[in-house]
């Protein structure tokens, strides 16, 4: 593959080859894809890519993967111009990347499942496997039975109940595990080991985060081919947030664009927040904790990809904030009420956060600020009974329609 040059250890920089391998046998540290950004360059422009399909395949030259053979028509998803929240917070240039409508399973996932299951297929794989805190299963679910793989997938057994139905319906083997998160991904690296599947966030993971890439490249097309001046994006074991920047810098690398990388501000929940945490202690190592927050889509006590995370937040001159469970619910309602759009509580966490550094005054009013939604409110919606007005109950009558409703609602 022209493109790729292989694997390298993160740490210690030792080189691969490109297999289903994710650990470094020398440091166990992670391994990631490197490629040849000079054979790219010659191939690559954005001509071409605007002439692509209409996924987030447009960029497989800068992606792990010889042949798109799932989830075609994953990524591409809108960004939104937010001017009733960016009113709200001061701000004049404010977007909302919005992967609350992904597809097939509304959410960030389906980008990095359909490069995962792609590689796992070139590398000949039947069957696909995850350790989920909910999305990913979805994800992995749909896209392994409609590429015909057989698929397990672990999840906590904690989990809100839509986000299990949304796995089970596409009918995988759904393991759901007595512990948190950080339990399932120690059993399922265990599992890993002994069967031969590809487990997109285990084994095949150097494939799977660069999926997230595709979230920086949408969004500098869909700005004009610019950078934004900063983002703002959730941190669950810090993959996300690092593949931005990764995928902003390779723009620059390549041509595409020509201003600098955005500062990055990551956004955890005060329930779990290792990453920020260590950031502000001026760590670059995490200390695990025990996730306790509503915000279960991003409650990684021990992510995996927290010291580099840390790493982006200091380099890209960004920060990190942290949002309470309240918090999180008023950031849920305050995107729905301003701009129509139903996230779930990752997304609450994001626009929280947004607000909170717009009150701190940390963005320049005129600056392209992209606050990138990940999941979708429908799959979280027991998390806000309770939050909400309740329906006005009338019998079928005008005159109670009148007296009730308009009575209540309307005054003078
Ligand atoms: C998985 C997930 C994230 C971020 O995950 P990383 O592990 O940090 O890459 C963010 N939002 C939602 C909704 C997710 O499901
Ligand atoms: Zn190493």
């Amino acid at each position: 593959m022209a493109k790729i040059k292989g694997l390298a250890c993160k740490e210690c920089g030792r080189e691969y080859p490109i297999e289903p391998i994710h650990v470094c046998e020398f440091c166990f540290g992670p391994l990631e894809v490197v490629y040849d950004y000079e054979e790219i360059k010659k191939n690559i422009s954005r001509e071409k890519i605007e002439k692509g399909p209409k996924s987030l395949w447009r960029y497989i030259d800068l992606l792990p993967v010889e042949n798109a053979t799932v989830g075609l028509s994953a990524g591409f998803t809108p960004l939104i111009k937010a001017e009733n929240l960016g009113k709200e917070l001061g701000l004049k240039n404010l977007y909302i990347k919005d992967d609350s409508v992904n597809h097939p399973t509304l959410s960030f996932k389906d980008r990095v499942v359909a490069v995962a299951l792609s590689k796992a297929k070139e590398f000949g794989f039947d069957t696909a496997a995850c350790a989920s805190t909910g999305n990913l299963a979805n994800s992995v679910s749909a896209l392994a039975s409609s590429s015909g793989m057989k698929c397990f997938v672990f999840i906590p057994s904690n989990l809100e109940t839509n986000k299990i139905i949304g796995s089970l319906v596409f009918d995988p083997v759904v393991v759901a595990v007595d512990g948190n998160y950080d339990d399932v991904n120690r059993l399922s690296s265990e599992i890993a080991n002994e069967f031969g599947w590809a487990f997109v966030n285990i084994n095949v993971r150097p494939y799977y985060s660069e999926g997230s890439k595709t979230l920086a490249f949408e969004v500098a097309e869909q700005l004009g081919w610019k950078s934004p001046d900063a983002v703002v994006a959730p941190l669950a074991s810090g993959s996300l947030y690092t593949k931005i920047w990764k995928g902003f810098n390779e723009l620059k690398e390549v041509g595409l664009i020509n201003d600098k990388p955005p500062r990055m501000y990551g956004a955890q929940a005060s329930g779990c927040s290792p990453i920020y945490e260590a950031f502000k202690e001026g760590r670059d190592w995490i200390k695990p904790v025990k996730p306790d927050t509503i915000a279960k889509s991003i409650a990684i006590g021990n992510p995996a990809d927290g010291p580099y995370a840390v790493k982006v937040a200091k380099e890209s001159k960004g920060d990190m904030e942290i949002a309470t469970n309240e918090e999180i619910i008023e950031g849920i309602k305050l995107l729905a009420k301003t701009e129509g759009i139903f996230t779930e509580t990752a997304g609450g966490t994001t626009i929280a956060v947004l607000k909170k550094f717009a009150e701190k005054g940390v963005f320049n009013p005129e600056e392209i600020i992209v606050a990138y939604v990940t999941g979708n409110g429908y799959k979280t919606m027991e998390v806000l009974e309770g939050h909400l007005k309740s329906p006005i109950h009338i019998k079928p009558s005008l005159h109670e329609f009148k007296e009730k409703v308009i009575g209540q609602t309307v005054k003078g």
